[in-house]
This record gives C-alpha cells, sequence and structure tokens, in this order.
C-alpha cells in the first residue's frame, strides 16, 4: 500500500516537472526586435530652451491665489519665442489658471486623435539642499540642471522640440494631434481636469493618451541586466477615511472598562491585521509576461509557471515595501489624537488611515470592506477629501502600446519594454473619458539614484538623455501618423 502511494506521488511529481519544463521551454518573448533608426536634425539650441524653461519658477500651490501666474505667462511667453513654427501651425487655448492646450488638425478624419500631455508646474525646493541653484538651468559636464529637468519639463520641451523639428520638415499630421500641458499637477490638476472635460465635451476619442508617469529604468528590475522602459497601464487609487470614536468620558480614577480610544485602537488593530489580500492584478500580470520571458534560468522556471508558483512569486514581491504596494491594496495609519489630560477620560478619539487602491477595488468597496473589519457600531468611518478611483487598466494589445513599444526599440537599442502598474498618480487619470488607451510613460533613463532627485534636490537630466526624449517623440509622432497595418 505505502509502496503504491509513493508511486503515485512520484508520477504526480514527474508530471509536474514536465509541465513545468514545457511551459518555461513554450515562455516566449514578447519583446520585438527593431532597428534603431538615424534621427538627425535634433537642434543645437535644444539643450539651452531646456535650461531656459528650468528658469521660471512655475511652483504649483494648492491655493490657486498664491500660484504666481505671471511667472506662468512669461513661460508662456517663452514657448511662443522658442517654437515659433507651433504657435503657426497649431491652436492655442488657455484653461484653469494657465493650462495649454495646443490642437493641430489632421487631413485623414478616419484616424482617431493622439494626445501627448506633460505639465507645467513643479513643487517648491528646499533651496539648501542643492548642489547647484534650483532654478539657475545651468549647463555644465553634459548635464542640465534644475527643478523640472525631470517633472515635468524635461518632456514638455522635448514634445516642443520634437514638434517644432516636425514642422520644420513639413509635416501636416494625418491624425489630429492635441498637446495638453497641465498648469497644476502636482496639487491635483484643475488644468487637465478642464482640459479633459473640453476634450470629451467636444467628442474627442483619442487613439492613446501618453503622459507622464514610467520611466526607462537602468539596474531597477531585478534579475534584468538591460534598460527596461516600463509603461503605466493604471495607476492605484487614493482613499483616505478618518474613524472616529465617541465615548463616555469621566475621571480616569473610575475608568470604564473601555475608552475611546481603546475602542479605536481596537479598531486600528483590526483594519492593520486584516489588510486586502495580495493579488495580481492586470498590469502586474502583463509586466510579468513581459519581463518574465527574459529572465535567465533557473528563476524563469518560476514567472514561466505563475499557475503553480504564484505563491512563491508573491512572496517575493511582499517581502519589499514597494513589491507588497504593487500586488496589495496598502492600508497605512497617518494620524492619530484623542484625550486633553492625563487623568481624564476622553470623550473622542481619531485615526486617519491612508490607502491606496490597486485596480480591483472601488472606494466604495473598500469602505464597505472597512466597516465589515471593524464591525464595531461605535466607530464612525469618514471618508474625507481627496479620494479618487484607480484609474482603468489599458490594454496593451492595442495599437498605441505596440507603436510605444516599437518607438523605444527604434530609438533606445537594447531596452525592452514592459507594461506595468504605476504606484504614484499623473493628470493622466483626468482624461479616462477621452481615452481607453492611455499609457504613462516618459522615456527619461534613470537609476535609482536619480529617482530620489524628483521632487527631491539635485532634479537634473543629461543632455544625451534628454535628446533622446526629443527622437523619442518626434519619431512617436511620425509613428502614429500611419493607420494601423492589420
Ligand atoms: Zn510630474
Amino acid at each position: 500500500m505505502v509502496k503504491k502511494v509513493v508511486k503515485y506521488f512520484l508520477y504526480i511529481f514527474i508530471l509536474l516537472l514536465i509541465a513545468l519544463v514545457l511551459k518555461t521551454a513554450f515562455y516566449t518573448s514578447k519583446q520585438v526586435n527593431i532597428k534603431n533608426v538615424e534621427i538627425a536634425g535634433v537642434s543645437e539650441s535644444s539643450v539651452a530652451h531646456l535650461g531656459m524653461a528650468i528658469g521660471f519658477k512655475t511652483i504649483s500651490n494648492m491655493d490657486n491665489n498664491l500660484v504666481d501666474t505671471a511667472v506662468f505667462r512669461a513661460f508662456h511667453s517663452f514657448l511662443e519665442t522658442a517654437y515659433p513654427l507651433v504657435h503657426q501651425n497649431m491652436g492655442k487655448e488657455l484653461f484653469n489658471h494657465s493650462a495649454l492646450l495646443y490642437k493641430i488638425e489632421g487631413s485623414n478624419k478616419s484616424l482617431k486623435p493622439i494626445v501627448l500631455l506633460a505639465h507645467q508646474d513643479v513643487v517648491p525646493v528646499v533651496e539648501e539642499e542643492w548642489d547647484e541653484a534650483p532654478f539657475s538651468g545651468k549647463i555644465e559636464n553634459g548635464v542640465i540642471w534644475g527643478r523640472g529637468a525631470l517633472d515635468n519639463k524635461g518632456s514638455l520641451i522635448a514634445i516642443m522640440e520634437a514638434m517644432e523639428m516636425l514642422f520644420n520638415l513639413g509635416f501636416q499630421p494625418e491624425r489630429t494631434t492635441y498637446l495638453a500641458f497641465g498648469d497644476d499637477e502636482e496639487v491635483g490638476g484643475n488644468g487637465a481636469i478642464a482640459m479633459a472635460a473640453e476634450l470629451e465635451k467636444r467628442g474627442v476619442d483619442a487613439e492613446m493618451v501618453l503622459d507622464e508617469g514610467m520611466v526607462i529604468t537602468k539596474g531597477i528590475v531585478p534579475m534584468i541586466e538591460q534598460p527596461v522602459a516600463t509603461i503605466g497601464t493604471s495607476e492605484k487609487g487614493y482613499l483616505t477615511v478618518e474613524l472616529a470614536c465617541k465615548y463616555e468620558g469621566g475621571h480616569s480614577s473610575m475608568p470604564n472598562a473601555e475608552t475611546a480610544i481603546s475602542i479605536l485602537s481596537n479598531a486600528i488593530v483590526k483594519v492593520t491585521e486584516n489588510r486586502p489580500a495580495a493579488t495580481f492584478t492586470q498590469p502586474v500580470n502583463d509586466f510579468m509576461g513581459f519581463i518574465g520571458p527574459e529572465i535567465s534560468w533557473p528563476a524563469r522556471v518560476v514567472f514561466a509557471n505563475k499557475w503553480l508558483l504564484g505563491g512563491i512569486l508573491k512572496g517575493i514581491y511582499t517581502s519589499s515595501s514597494p513589491g507588497n504596494a504593487t500586488v496589495r491594496t496598502t492600508t497605512a495609519p497617518t494620524m492619530v489624537s484623542g484625550g486633553i489630560k492625563d487623568n481624564v477620560l476622553p470623550t473622542t478619539a481619531k485615526a486617519t488611515i491612508n490607502f491606496r487602491l490597486l485596480p480591483n477595488i472601488s472606494t466604495d468597496e473598500l469602505v464597505k470592506y472597512l466597516r465589515k473589519v471593524i464591525d464595531d457600531w461605535r466607530v464612525d468611518i469618514t471618508v474625507l477629501e481627496g479620494a479618487r478611483e484607480p484609474a482603468p487598466v489599458s490594454s496593451v494589445e492595442t495599437y498605441a502600446f505596440s507603436t510605444i513599444q516599437k518607438t523605444v526599440g527604434q530609438v533606445f537599442e537594447g531596452t525592452l519594454v514592459a507594461p506595468t502598474l504605476m504606484l504614484g498618480s499623473s493628470d493622466s487619470r483626468h482624461y479616462s473619458k477621452v481615452s481607453k488607451n492611455i499609457y504613462r510613460f516618459a522615456p527619461y533613463q534613470l537609476r535609482n539614484e536619480d529617482l530620489a532627485t524628483i521632487h527631491g534636490a539635485n532634479e537634473k537630466i543629461s543632455i544625451e538623455n534628454y535628446q533622446a526624449m526629443i527622437r523619442f517623440y518626434y519619431q512617436l509622432i511620425k509613428n502614429m501618423q500611419v493607420a494601423e497595418q492589420k
């Protein structure tokens, strides 16, 4: 009998082994092999232009009244001077306080428009922490310095340079092309909201919306040596709730068994101990589908056999905070308050908990889930301002995605492409009614240490990287003019 059981398990083991090997052997690459193309004509002045653009202190502020709109106007005048052909060929409209929407009509009405996004505003600086003056736009040793070099004037100016290059060569687009440059992305994106609403009102259904977000990572994706162009196909949602408990007060010499603070603490513990489960959502599945086949043995076996070894992968993801945030709706208690004196029982206690939602749950569903988990009528749950749903997931089976992939191959030799989930947010989230195909990618080539300079000190970009971005946008706009070849 024992022998039979052993034999049985041995068979199963061998079958599984064969399945693993077969699955791995047929795990085919989704990368495309494309020849680099020569793109000449990036203007000499493009470098000086980015330096000058950085010089405008277009700092955003939660309070519109505190925004220096004169600086934005000056920035607009600079754009007019630097990009005369763009301004001759494209219509320009103003939204919010300073958001810019450019448009050129395409000649082929059967092709859907494209919309390129970037934002003009930047976050404030702590000047003492910088090695160079943050708004100097200084150009030294092949590097352009300053706030906004990466976030996000680098893209904005690269897009303008690309358009100017195209018009210089007599470009007449087949597809209607929009450039939409927000003025307050860092504080909520009212500019983007206004422009997206207008496009929606005009019935624009775009073939592609491309915004900042993810980048070309160097040495960041584990087990991969090549640079990886990560394309955000969705972004996480945002929800902050306040838990509040009102309870009998009194003197602490004769306390009740429970107080507002102990009831609230219990609720916090329940919430943190019952975090939503780790899940592979579509963008992460897509990421593994694109990256897995590029990983060498034996790790590739794990990626190729998610059906069996998904648990191991989840373990790997959840073992680091960024990995965990990629596969989970995260829970972070961030503020707590209650009580007024050491010998007085508190009558109220409050806690604030911030969640970042995966694209598989809505804010309503999460609040329902919290009520169930806390299961205590004495704890009130209030949704605070600023909640937003996760962005709809854009497919990777689209003409827009494959064109981005092709363009990456044409401009950045040896770079892999991988869709992914964006943990932060971008203006593009406001465009979900303008297009189903929203991608978050600007071709900055960045290492881990560069990422820290975004919103931090010493933000800068190499001239080489910046000019490659211009080539990318130039080539992408050109590639998108052609209808999909089926
Ligand atoms: Zn940004």
